[in-house]
This record gives C-alpha cells, sequence and structure tokens, in this order.
C-alpha cells in the first residue's frame, strides 16, 4: 500500500467505534498531557521523538517510536514542539507529504514573528495541510481534566478537510472547536493567549488612579487636617473610615462612567447627523469595556456594603455613642427626636439598599449565561433602564448622605469638599445631559439618525 492510500484510509469519516491513530511528535509537557487525553478518549497514539526510549511519564499504552516512524503510523501528527525547533521537519517533508499537521505552538511575545507558527510550518512543509488548533488549552487543565474554564478550541486552516478532522478530534476529547477560517487567523489565534486580560486594564487602570487620588484626598483631609489644628491622631481612619469613603465614591463614578460614552456617542451623532461615521477610537475602546467598568463598579459597591455592616462593631464608633450618652447622662439632657434627621437617615438606606439591590441585577444580567438568555430587548432594558434608575438612586443616596452639609463651611477644610461632593459630578453631569436628551427635540432626530436617516447624505442617488 503507498503513503498517500494508507492517508487517505485514515482521512475517511470516522464511522465506526474505531478511532484513528494520532502521532504527537515531542514528548514534553504539551505532547504528553494530550497524549493522556487522547488514549482516554479512545485514540491510538504514537510519538514521535528523538529518543525512542519510553519513560514513566509517557502514557503507558502510547508507542515511542522515530519521527519518520511515527508519521508513517497516521494521517494526523499533532507539532508539539517550539517552533525555534521546527527545522528538523524539513528533511522528513516526504513523509509528511499530505499528512495534516496541527500546529499547537504559542510564543512568547505577540506577533513576535512576521508570519504566524503555523504558517511558517506550512512554508516548510508545504506538501502537508497545517491546522491551528489546541493552542488555548495548557497542558496542565488537559492532564489534571480541568478543562471547565477552556472549553473552546480555536481552529484554522486552509483545507476544509483537515480542518473536519481536527475538529472531530476536539470533540472526542470533549472540547468545543470554534472554526476561525483560513490559516491567516494563527496569528490572532496564537496571540490569543498572550493577552492579559484587555478588556479589564482600562478600568482597572482607572480605578487605581482613583483610588490613589481619592486616598490622598482623605488622608489630607480627614487624618492630616484634625492632627495639624485639632492635634487629634486620626490614622486609624486609614483601615475602615477611609476606605469606606472610597469604595462607593468609586461605585458611583464608575457606574457614571459606564453610562456617559454613551451619552457622548449620542451628542457626537446628533451634531454630525449621521450613525455612519466612526467614532473616535478611545470612545470606541471605551464602549467596548463598559461591562467591565460596571463590574468593577459592583464590586467597590459590595465592599462598601461589607465596610457599612461592621461600622456598629467599631471600637471608635462605640466610643463615640457612648460618651455622648454619658454626657448627655451627667448633664441631664434629653434630646428630642428630629423627625427631619429621621427621614433623611431611613431615606438615605433605602436608597443606598435598592440602589445596591438593581446593581446586583445588572451584574447579574451581564453574566454570559443570563445574558444569553434574554432577547436584545430585554437585555437593553435591563442594562439601560434599569442601569439609570441605579444610578439616579446611587446619586440620590449619595445626596441625602450629604444632606444640608453641601453648604455648611465647615465642611471644607483647607478650600478642599467633602470627598462624596466629587463623587457626585460625574453622575450628575451623567444624568442631567441624559434627562436634556430625553427631550422629543433631540430624541426624535436621534432616533431617525439611529434608524439610518442622515443630515447631509453622503452617497445620495
Ligand atoms: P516542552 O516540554 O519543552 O517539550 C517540547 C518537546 O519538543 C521536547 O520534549 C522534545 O521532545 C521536543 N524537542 C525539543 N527540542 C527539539 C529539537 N531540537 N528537535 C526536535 N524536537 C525537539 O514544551 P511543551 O510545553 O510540551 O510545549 C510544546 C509545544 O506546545 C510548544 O509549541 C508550546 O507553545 C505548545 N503549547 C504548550 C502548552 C503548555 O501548557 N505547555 C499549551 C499550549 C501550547 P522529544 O524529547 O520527545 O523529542
Amino acid at each position: 500500500m503507498n503513503k498517500n492510500s494508507s492517508n487517505k484510509m485514515a482521512m475517511a469519516p470516522n464511522t465506526s467505534k474505531k478511532r484513528e491513530t494520532v502521532c504527537i511528535f515531542g514528548t514534553g509537557d504539551f505532547g504528553r498531557a494530550l497524549g493522556h487525553k487522547m488514549i482516554q478518549s479512545g485514540y491510538p497514539v504514537v510519538f514521535g521523538s528523538r529518543s525512542t526510549q519510553t519513560s514513566s511519564l509517557i502514557p503507558k499504552d502510547a508507542e515511542v517510536l522515530s519521527h519518520a516512524e511515527a508519521a508513517q503510523k497516521a494521517a494526523i501528527i499533532i507539532i508539539a514542539i517550539h517552533r525555534q525547533h521546527y527545522n528538523f521537519l524539513t528533511p522528513l517533508a516526504e513523509i509528511l507529504h499530505g499528512k495534516v499537521l496541527v500546529d499547537v505552538s504559542n510564543n512568547l511575545k505577540t506577533n513576535q514573528y512576521p508570519e504566524s507558527n503555523a504558517e511558517y510550518l506550512a512554508q516548510l512543509v508545504p506538501g502537508a495541510k497545517v491546522v491551528k488548533a489546541f493552542n488555548t488549552v495548557s497542558a496542565w487543565a488537559l492532564q489534571s481534566g480541568t478543562l471547565d474554564a477552556s472549553r473552546q478550541v480555536f481552529v484554522c486552516g486552509d483545507d476544509m478537510e483537515a480542518k473536519q478532522m481536527v475538529m472531530d478530534i476536539v470533540r472526542a476529547l470533549g472540547l468545543t472547536p470554534l472554526d476561525q477560517g483560513s490559516l491567516l487567523a494563527a496569528q490572532e489565534i496564537e496571540n490569543y493567549p498572550l493577552q492579559l486580560f484587555p478588556m479589564w486594564k482600562f478600568p482597572i487602570l482607572l480605578s487605581l488612579g482613583l483610588i490613589a487620588f481619592f486616598f490622598f484626598y482623605c488622608l489630607i483631609r480627614d487624618v492630616i487636617y484634625p492632627y495639624v489644628y485639632e492635634n487629634k491622631d486620626f490614622s486609624f481612619f486609614i483601615a475602615i473610615s477611609i476606605p469606606n469613603r472610597i469604595c462607593p465614591i468609586l461605585a458611583l463614578i464608575l457606574l457614571a462612567l459606564v453610562y456617559l460614552p454613551g451619552v457622548l456617542a449620542a451628542i457626537i451623532q446628533l451634531y454630525r447627523g449621521t450613525k455612519y461615521r466612526r467614532f473616535p477610537d478611545w470612545l470606541d475602546k471605551w464602549m467596548l469595556c463598559r461591562k467591565q467598568l460596571g463590574l468593577v463598579a459592583l464590586a467597590f459597591a459590595s465592599l462598601h456594603v461589607l465596610y457599612t455592616l461592621i461600622i456598629p462593631i467599631r471600637s471608635f464608633v462605640r466610643w463615640k455613642i457612648s460618651s455622648r450618652t454619658i454626657s448627655k447622662a451627667l448633664n441631664n439632657e434629653t434630646e428630642p427626636l428630629n423627625t427631619t434627621n429621621a427621614w433623611l437617615s431611613d431615606s438615605y438606606l433605602a436608597l443606598g439598599i435598592l440602589g445596591f439591590f438593581l446593581f446586583v441585577l445588572l451584574g447579574i444580567t451581564s453574566l454570559p449565561s443570563v445574558s444569553n438568555s434574554v432577547n436584545w430587548r430585554e437585555f437593553r432594558f435591563v442594562q439601560s433602564k434599569l442601569g439609570y434608575l441605579t444610578l439616579i438612586l446611587c446619586t440620590a443616596h449619595t445626596l441625602v448622605y450629604g444632606g444640608n452639609r453641601f453648604l455648611s463651611p465647615s465642611s471644607y477644610r483647607w478650600y478642599l469638599p467633602n470627598v462624596y461632593m466629587l463623587s457626585l459630578i460625574v453622575p450628575c453631569i451623567v444624568l442631567v445631559v441624559k434627562f436634556v436628551l430625553i427631550f422629543p427635540c433631540l430624541d426624535k432626530p436621534l432616533t431617525r439618525i439611529r434608524q439610518g436617516w442622515e443630515r447631509n447624505p453622503q452617497y445620495s442617488e
């Protein structure tokens, strides 16, 4: 039987229970882990290695042969070897002719080489059918069976039949293949595992910047100022009081920043009179990470809830209440109930509870499993209408907390206003502009623009 006919036999659709032999070049971490998983899934595995000695690390049902011998036993060869060593494949080009070569390799840096590793492999062995796959799955996850978080396997290649064969193997291993198209997509697939939370970068850096700013702001106002003017040591505020100021502020500002780009986009569209011109890059990027901004905001809101719950057991708070009570008792003073204060306090708490409840609801609906089960209109209703309601409630919660202290000169220390006043700037701007945009004179043209109408059409018939 000649070489090509044996390939055709191996490439025929897998109808019987018996699976085709798969060859893996390289007995390193990834080769062994993949071999182990394949044997578990019923594939006979043969390793191609520089050393044919088997070791206890190699799956015991697998054969270890030289590269040339192993390649002849299978139609699919998985190259579990780093790109730098691909040169050894050139002398094997004749044996590899017509075989499906699966490139699983990753690089150390994004766009490290001018062409992807898979394209490089295709250039080295022009007669082979190269398919890119498995590079986003780790050896550890394969070996330990903890693949829950990374079941997706991106697959790309120029030969449809070869790609289908690899996708069948992916499915047989209990993973989900995602066809990414031709081998041109390989570079992107190779860059994918090297990305470091791309959508989270902006929200996290922004949060860190805001935390640093508000921390020093509160430190100056609440710790350094009383120390300088009243010789009081409130340095312990750093542990709970200051974090419990920063968390709600960040939650509110970040929530407002989720809705600010939408408002800016509306203004830009109204000004341009069309939706067919691209937004500036910074606005596009900002819009893409709104979900992450919202989730970071929710994390800060949750921390604020936790910090607030422990307020009654704080030594400082207990001391303050008891010393006030004792002083009143000693002076034989009584304090009538101040209904206005009671109203303010209860409304402040009620607004906070409702705002946090809706905040959590927004977070839940952003989970893929939930958002996939609602239609577009339902999703927009929750994220837009309930989102704005959450912003209104949380802004009102902060406004009521401030009460009439906004106008009191004692709220200003070294001309610095209380920190919650600063937190209201962005949310109030967003809410006011949104309110203005609701007016029919602006809402109607905006709706028309979003439906495709143009004030000055670029392409008139
Ligand atoms: P590894 O542990 O270093 O194994 C690489 C294997 O390549 C070696 O065991 C060796 O096998 C073979 N090899 C080394 N030098 C060679 C040479 N000069 N000529 C021919 N063969 C040579 O690396 P690995 O972690 O298994 O990674 C293998 C490939 O899988 C890489 O391209 C990597 O990017 C990719 N990958 C790895 C992971 C992971 O989690 N480790 C995840 C996704 C993708 P023999 O001694 O049997 O010849």
